[in-house]
């Protein structure tokens, strides 16, 4: 049920309302970030937003044996993406399936422009980003604590991606969508930057927006992204400052 609190209207026209779980329609869910947690991974990070619950574990770079994905000029960054069988509702399935093929991929893609690859010829940076509880949003959590661990690694980067999603649910613009937003929602946007210079290295869009509902969503999504910066640099501080 949604409870109209205010009579304010987005640019989009739309009433803003608190939504299912009391967040306003530009409000984070709580977030909590923390770097270097596994001994004997050369990075690491955990990080829960909402009620996900992430944690990354990342190796190198380190010599790449096959000669089939060896970059003569780089290294590759490989990110697996899993799911753990108890993290949702029902019991997901172990193993990679087309879902997280493809958001080990876009983890991938996100990343790599921040980080100085070209340093490490023929070389691997591997990313392990095990989601042990869902709540929706977990390819930005993913990319988010994967940035974080990426630096607690010690690996060089041009900046600390963040990412963030925004979308509409309940006819409303809003930022982070939960789990029921998600799937019941009408959009889900998730976004992924380069904080100091803006540069946007993801954008998916599931669902229909207006251009006007995009402009809202990609405002509120970077927004999100710059507050979710904040703890990513609160986390390798707290660490090494
Ligand atoms: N989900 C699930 N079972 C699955 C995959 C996803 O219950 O096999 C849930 C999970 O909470 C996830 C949400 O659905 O966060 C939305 O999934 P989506 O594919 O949109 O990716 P995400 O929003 O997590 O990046």
């Amino acid at each position: 049920m949604i409870t109209i609190i205010t009579n304010n209207e987005l640019s989009t026209g739309i009433e803003t309302s608190k939504r299912a779980d009391g967040r306003a329609f530009d409000e984070l869910r709580p977030i909590k970030i923390e770097a270097g947690v596994l001994k004997r991974a050369d990075g690491s990070a955990y990080l829960e937003l909402g009620g996900n619950k992430i944690l990354v574990a990342v190796y190198g770079p380190r010599e790449l044996h096959i000669r089939r994905l060896m970059q003569p000029n780089r290294a590759v960054l490989r990110c697996r993406y899993n799911m753990a069988p108890f993290s949702v509702d029902g019991r997901k399935r172990p193993g990679p399936d087309r879902r997280s093929v493809e958001i080990s991929k876009i983890t991938s893609e996100a990343l790599s422009p921040a980080v100085f690859l070209e340093k490490f010829p023929r070389s691997t940076i591997d990313v392990f980003i095990e989601v042990l509880e869902a709540e929706g949003g977990t390819r930005c959590a993913g990319i988010t604590a994967a940035s974080v661990a990426l630096a607690d690694a010690g690996v060089p980067m041009r900046d600390i991606i963040v990412s963030c999603a925004a979308g509409k649910a309940d006819g409303q613009v809003v930022l982070d969508l939960s789990e029921t937003e998600d799937k019941e929602g009408e959009a889900d946007m998730p976004i992924a930057i380069m904080p100091r210079t803006g540069e946007i290295t993801l954008l998916q869009s599931d669902g229909h927006l207006t251009s006007e509902e995009f402009e809202k969503a990609l405002d509120l999504a970077i927004n999100g992204c710059k507050k979710i910066s904040e703890e990513q640099k609160k986390a390798i501080l707290s660490r090494y400052g």
